[in-house]
């Protein structure tokens, strides 16, 4: 956030709603110019191109909530379905300060682009509340929850949309949402939400899937393009659930992970973070930047750092053209929703480097969110041996489908899984016809 900005929290009630105030509709943007760029090779299915540009419905909403100190806070949620040709509206539930509608429409859209692809039966949808949780107390977090979750009940249920976690979500919110949802509706629904704890219909496996596929996805690709991860030094953006886990993945397979940034700082090591003190270490509420046995750098060098593989695991819009520019890998893994920005993808392109494209690369996640719904209709629970095989198969499956339309149709690999994606979304929106 610009340090002139206000955090949300002290936004007063006279200010324009920032929906309408901070309707900043960069990220959206990125996502329709990617639609654009499949547009030319969808054939026939170009005639419902515009389905893909049109979010199928927007929820704002108002989440009142009362303070520990007494105070009543007001802050905004959203909840958008991008579409459910396919299926129920599936995707994250994301706080932060600078969450906006926008942003929300673009996530919900490549959730329907990653549904497609890893060819799930979902749709795309995703929500946020727009709160910075570092500045709230456990008992606040659980009142903006249960209060968002009410608001946006009319949207949701588990053969309707069902949320998950995303950045600074977690299985105890994914409790707090199912029980709020499931005392509105009078009886216990674990299907209306997944990332759930084990105790209450969660799936083994989920908390580390996203990481899990990402490394999975890269195992795939490697090969391709003549790259040893055993060998790979290996730079990280975001050290939260999905960056930790990725890094153990690349780690225990022998390659080296020089640097790793959150928010906290930038920490580097030329000869590779010894990563399971790196877990030990932030596990135990210590700042990654303290950590002992690294070099500290600035923010801003992490994109000249020497590595064969970057994994920003943030959030979007980071590898801008100016970025990429400076970058040194030569494969850039997007564990992160929207990371690299268009211009940046023609960048990378220009200088032969290879961009494995979120929609693909972190798809694990919801890949997992699919298994614990099933899971929860159908009230039996898998080992995590059978998460972690199916998870496999349903990843090489889809990587070696993008990878077979990047070599016939010679496109990069973003174009090339939106073009299975899309293709997936479009065809079940012809076959379905417009009603009436
Ligand atoms: N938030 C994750 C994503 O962006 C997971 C969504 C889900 O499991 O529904 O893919």
């Amino acid at each position: 956030m610009p340090p002139d900005s206000p955090p949300s929290d002290r936004e007063r009630a006279s200010d324009l709603p920032s929906y309408l105030a901070n309707h900043d509709p960069a990220v959206w943007r990125m996502f329709l110019e990617q639609i654009d760029r499949v547009e030319p090779y969808l054939g026939p299915l170009q005639r419902w191109a515009d389905t893909l540009r049109r979010p199928r419905r927007i929820l704002t909403v108002d989440v009142p909530i009362l303070m520990d100190d007494g105070r009543v806070q007001h802050y905004e949620g959203y909840r958008v379905h991008h579409n459910t040709s396919r299926g129920p509206a599936k995707g994250g539930v994301r706080y932060h300060p600078d969450a906006s509608l926008t942003e929300v429409m673009a996530l919900a859209g490549w959730m329907t682009i990653k549904t497609a692809v890893v060819n799930l039966p979902f749709g795309g949808g995703k929500g946020a509340v727009r709160v910075d949780p570092a500045l709230l107390s456990p008992g606040e977090i659980e009142r903006i929850t249960r209060r968002y979750t009410a608001e946006i009940s009319l949207m949701i249920g588990p053969d309707k949309d069902i949320p998950a976690p995303d950045v600074n979500t977690n299985a105890q919110i994914m409790a707090w949402m199912m029980d709020t949802y499931s005392m509105t509706v009078g009886s216990l629904t674990t299907g209306v939400v997944t990332g759930k704890p084990l105790e209450l219909g969660g799936s083994l496996g989920r908390v580390d899937a996203t990481g899990r596929g990402v490394f999975i996805a890269t195992n795939c690709l490697a090969p391709k393009i003549g790259l040893d991860i055993s060998h790979a030094r290996i730079a990280l953006q975001g050290y939260g659930n999905v960056g930790k886990a990725a890094a153990r993945c690349f780690h225990q397979a022998g390659g080296a992970i020089v640097a790793v940034q959150d928010v906290t700082g930038t920490i580097h090591s030329g000869d590779g973070l010894d990563i399971p003190a790196l877990e030990a270490h932030v596990a135990q509420g210590r700042k990654l930047v303290d950590f002992p046995g690294a070099q500290t750098i600035q923010h801003d060098a992490l994109w000249d750092v020497d590595c064969d593989i970057l994994i920003p695991a943030a959030m979007e819009n980071q590898i801008t053209d100016k970025v990429a520019r400076r970058l040194k890998a030569r494969l850039i893994v997007e564990a992160a929703n929207g990371p690299v920005t268009p211009a940046g993808d023609d960048i990378l392109k220009e200088k032969g480097a290879v961009v494995l494209p979120d929609v693909l690369a972190n798809a694990g996640g919801v890949i997992v969110s699919y298994f614990e719904w099933v899971q929860d209709i159908a009230s039996y629970f898998w080992d995590e041996q059978e998460i972690d095989r199916r998870l496999t198969r349903i990843m090489e499956r889809s990587f070696d489908a993008v990878w077979a339309v990047h070599e016939s149709r010679k496109l990069d690999l973003r174009t090339a899984a939106y073009l299975v994606g899309c293709e997936r979304v479009l065809q079940a929106r012809n076959l379905r016809g417009l009603y009436p």
